[in-house]
């Protein structure tokens, strides 16, 4: 038994251990949010992302044996898609462009920049050389699963402007279902602020995660501003320029003059438009990553928690916004078309797209 010195000497010892196993503990949270423009409620919806979420949409949708244009396949995806969105009750949902039948939710923005929009999107029709036999799992069950898990996520939180998360048809038979939104957006001089592409973004059999970005020149800040997530929330990815103009949706809305970034695989899945488009081909880690990157994308455009006023923490958190997005807010503010134009400043803590 230890005497009573031997004693105190002990409880001294295991205070100061917990005392510095308390100061490692606060030194690793520090670093943790050490990344500038770091927010804890962006990093607490990218810990949400689920695989087994991404696993089970597209083992859903590759169900449908086929989802090409014509086929009873892709109206019943179209049926299951609306009806999954509709689970969500914070979110507007709708068939949108007739025939063409996109699949459409929106979250409306809490806010003064409620009129602008931030969408995000990913082609759901399917094709093979035997369009009744199109499983169509990289191309694109994986990518729709991303955007309705961004849509399960986002769902639960506010932002200042509104996010369309958008399935489109007909991608495979010339994009109909993009090219009918992205025209009658422009016609209704509808402010998008960004056009989020997912298409292919999920194969990678040789666990590289390297994540192509391809953005055009209105959206070359929003580039720059993601090559800084990876570090900021911890998310494994290389991040590599796009040179080729890879054709999929966000051709729609450069071709109206929306700022567009595209996110895909570096390389086309080899079983793509075969009938070997299989889940077995998918990685659902590299899915994560993706759907992760993008959901810091969109949270930073549409303005998390816009609104709320008279919190310094949240406001300040949007100076530092401002402070990383200088080329975003410049060029979204010259090249969006149609122009941006009313959006207030200062009072709703938000990037105030004017005088930077
Ligand atoms: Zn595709």
């Amino acid at each position: 038994m230890p005497s009573h010195d031997h004693l105190q000497t002990r409880i001294c010892l295991i205070g100061a251990a917990i005392v510095l196993i308390l100061l490692i503990s606060a030194a690793a949270s520090a670093s943790d949010t050490g990344q500038p423009g770091w927010d804890p409620e962006v990093a607490a919806m990218i810990a949400e992302v689920s695989e087994s979420e991404l696993y089970a949409t597209t083992a859903d949708l590759q169900a449908f044996g086929t989802r090409a244009i014509g086929t009873d396949g892709n109206t019943e995806a179209a049926a299951y898609l609306h009806d999954r969105l509709r689970a969500i009750p914070e979110l507007e949902v709708e068939y949108q462009g007739g025939d063409r039948r996109n699949v459409v939710a929106t979250l409306p923005g809490s806010g003064q920049n409620a009129d602008t929009f931030v969408v995000v999107g990913a082609h759901y029709d399917s094709t093979a050389t035997d369009p009744k036999n199109a499983p169509g799992a990289t191309d694109n069950a994986a990518g729709v699963a991303i955007v309705l898990e961004l849509a399960r996520i986002m769902s639960s939180q506010t932002f200042d402007r509104t996010i369309a998360f958008a399935l489109w048809n007909a991608e495979e038979a010339g994009r109909h279902g993009s090219r009918d939104y992205a025209r009658r957006a422009a016609a209704d001089d509808r402010e998008i602020l960004l056009y989020l592409n997912y298409d292919s973004t999920a194969y990678d059999p040789e666990n590289r995660s390297v994540v192509t970005v391809l953005a055009d020149a209105r959206a070359a800040g929003v580039a720059r501003a993601m090559a800084q997530y990876p570090a900021r929330y911890g998310i494994d990815v290389t991040l590599v320029s796009e040179s080729g103009v890879p054709i999929s949706d966000h051709v729609s809305f450069r071709e109206q003059g929306y700022p567009v970034v595209m996110m895909h695989a570096p390389r086309p899945g080899w079983p793509m438009h075969t009938p070997d488009d299989t889940i077995d081909y998918v990685s659902f880690p590299y899915a994560r990553k993706s759907a992760q990157l993008g959901l810091a994308v969109l949270a930073e455009v549409a303005c998390l928690n816009g609104t709320v006023t008279g919190d310094e923490a949240q406001v300040s958190a949007s100076r530092t916004a401002v402070a990383v997005f200088p080329h975003l807010i410049a060029d979204l503010e010259r090249l969006t078309r149609p122009p941006l134009r009313g959006i207030p400043t200062g009072s709703s803590g938000c990037p105030d797209m004017q005088g930077l």
